[in-house]
């Protein structure tokens, strides 16, 4: 028995259809109308059906500050965004630079069985930006290293490290920001680094992501090495392309009109690959003593729409590309498109709906987002990870 969706827009990369989808296993048939015998029916029509986003970013605080966000509360803030595979940052306590806390994260993530968990180690042990000996005993898991939030200073260092990481056949996700600048100019601190690594990966080959690119400069550099080599990829965030001009606490920093415009312009031409929450969520207090970063599983999909596809800049099968497909091809995953023998992950939307975003009605353990109070469009109706509907929209399913 299976789990039929009858009657929705299936939309993926390739497809914008009306018509019925089964979920066994994978994802078993598509077709104009699937016969009933058994399955579990869910009507969907009125909605859209998409593969479930992928966020290629994220922090959740396990181990370390499970008040703020565990796996499971963070696990339930990604159904109730669509998401079903989260790509998890270093920055916990202790570090992600070792087997046991790999482990730790792993084995908690695979007993909860709510959403599929990659987890990103230190690209430096204990972010010391310095040694690179841990990378001995890394299980062979591992697909990405990075040291987000803190960046590798050394040049000599990153250079190492990318060769490296050739060798091992490991990418490298990088938070571009070189921290004495930061001092004087944050703008300068992000762009001097950007153009740094990406002369470093087209001279090493090495796989390199660029994560949350926010400046004009940073993804012109980007673009321009992206024609020449093909080992660079690149994320943006929802903010960061929605926000300008906010002083709201992140970094990088959201920047001016003309950066959102740039990276929007990105977007439309193919520079960017994947746009990435960078979900950090923080207490209150936290937020006051000026902890920087906002929770974004749980609105990205409604401001991606609101700002790119309902203002008419790119089709909802392109925002797939840049939630779902991109990002699964980026990790390696069997997912991010509506085909027969693909991962059974799917999320089912109603674009017409209009929610106000409220501290209550997130998932999250954290709150701290600028846009409580805001009404946004579109809602999710539910997620299906592996052939079964793990989140369901109160009321609406
Ligand atoms: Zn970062």
């Amino acid at each position: 028995m299976g789990l039929l969706i009858e009657g929705a827009r299936l939309v993926d990369p390739d497809i914008d259809i009306c018509g019925d989808i089964l979920f066994g296993e994978n994802i078993e048939e598509i077709a104009r109308k699937i016969p009933r015998s058994g399955h579990n029916v869910v009507d969907g029509s009125g909605m859209v059906l998409m593969p479930a986003f992928i966020d290629l970013h994220a922090h959740f605080r396990d181990p370390g500050f499970p008040e703020k966000e565990d796996l499971e509360s963070g696990a339930r803030a990604a159904l109730a965004g669509g998401y079903t595979a989260v790509n998890l940052m270093a920055n916990t306590n202790p570090i992600c630079d070792n087997a046991d806390v790999y482990g730790y994260v792993m084995e908690k993530a695979e007993t909860l069985d709510l959403i599929h968990i990659e987890q990103v180690v230190a690209v430096t042990k204990g972010f010391d930006g310095a040694t690179t000996e841990h990378w001995d005993e890394l299980p062979q898991r591992v697909r990405f290293l990075s040291d987000d939030g803190n960046g590798i200073q050394s040049s000599e260092l990153m250079y190492r490290v990318m060769r490296k990481a050739t060798e091992r056949g490991l990418g490298l996700m990088l938070h571009e920001e070189d921290s004495g600048l930061s001092k004087i100019d944050y703008r300068l601190a992000e762009d001097v680094m950007t153009l740094r690594d990406v002369y470093l990966a087209e001279h090493s080959g090495c796989r390199v992501h660029f994560s949350h690119v926010s400046t004009e400069a940073s993804i012109e550099a980007v673009r321009r090495a992206k024609r020449r080599v093909s080992n660079i990829t690149c994320e943006v965030t929802p903010h960061h392309i929605s926000m300008a001009d906010s002083d709201y606490r992140v970094n990088p920093p959201i920047r001016t009109r003309r950066d959102a415009a740039a990276l929007i312009d990105a977007i439309l031409d193919g520079t960017v690959d994947a746009i990435a929450t960078d979900h950090a969520p923080h207490s209150d207090e936290d937020k006051r003593r000026g902890a920087p970063g906002m929770i974004g599983l749980e609105t990205a999909f409604s401001t991606c729409y609101e700002v790119l596809v309902q203002s008419g800049i790119i089709s909802l099968q392109r925002l797939v590309e840049l939630m779902s497909s991109n990002p699964a091809r980026i990790l390696g995953l069997n997912k991010g498109y509506l085909k027969k023998g693909m991962d059974a992950d799917a999320v089912l939307v109603d674009l017409e709906a209009k929610r106000v975003v409220t501290g209550e009605s997130l998932h999250s353990k954290s709150s701290n987002t600028p846009l409580l109070g805001r009404e946004l469009p579109a809602a999710i109706v539910g997620t299906i990870r592996a052939g079964k509907l793990l989140y369901r929209n109160e009321g609406r399913l």
